[in-house]
């Protein structure tokens, strides 16, 4: 099993979960680096995995349906184009000896989900869209703060080893606000030093782990909803 980070549009990552036959693509932002990816790899796309239905998100779906025979997954919203199996919570699906779990991440859409694959014997491995970002979160856009706010205290609560998968590249943007925050925070300072290097080597940042972002994430070092809300008031206007 490969996880293989494809950046798409501005600083969308989809990632493509490669087995020896067959692989699985998560939030398709465009189509072309998928199909190339599968043509060099020799594999079958089988399914397709969508978090929310933001255009920057399943705009390659379309193109993917036309030529792979790939179901499309993903919460129930009819905004997702071709979508074919609706989950949620609590909804598992086998894939290549590994299995996805679905978790309920609302907060910055109305229905966002994220997927958890399950290997035996190595980490689990999140995808979770615009929900939680490496040092930051989604903007609340049609959910609520407080469905963001349990959605982040359900990831947070995943074992610490767990690889966090996110939508975008957004954690240069999302350390240099935090550290408005907390200006002379040490693990802030070196988590930018470190992304920025990455960035600088053209490498993502992604993906982090849950125990890194209990650490290094200012919306996972709030303790309250109170304070969580206020803070995504802050980075809104950042
Ligand atoms: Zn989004």
């Amino acid at each position: 099993m490969e996880i293989v980070v494809l950046p798409a549009l501005s600083d969308n990552y989809m990632y493509l979960i490669c087995a020896d036959a067959e692989a699985v693509i998560v939030d398709p932002a465009a189509e072309d680096p998928v199909m190339r990816e599968l043509d060099k790899r020799g594999l079958t796309l089988t399914r397709i995995l969508i978090t929310h239905h933001h255009y920057d998100h399943v705009q390659g779906v379309p193109g993917l349906c036309r030529h792979t025979n790939a179901e499309v997954i993903g919460p129930n919203d009819e905004r997702i184009p071709g979508l074919k199996h609706p989950v949620r919570e609590g909804n598992t699906f086998a894939f290549a000896g590994s299995d996805f779990r679905v978790l309920d991440t609302p907060g910055h859409g109305d229905r966002d989900v994220s997927y958890l694959l399950r290997t035996p014997g190595r980490p689990d491995a999140l995808f979770c869209g615009d929900t939680l970002f490496v040092s930051g979160c989604g903007r609340v856009l049609e959910g609520s703060a407080e469905a963001l706010w349990t959605s982040l205290r359900k990831l947070a609560a995943l074992p610490d080893e767990t690889r966090v998968y996110c939508g975008h590249e957004y954690t240069e943007e999302n350390l240099r606000f935090a550290l408005t925050v907390d200006p002379h925070d040490r693990v802030y300072q070196d988590s930018l030093t470190a992304a920025q290097q990455r960035l600088r080597d053209g490498l993502p940042t992604v993906p982090s782990t849950i125990g890194t972002e209990k650490k290094a994430n200012p919306f996972l070092r709030c303790d309250s909803s109170v304070a969580f809300t206020a803070l995504r008031k802050r980075k809104d206007r950042f």
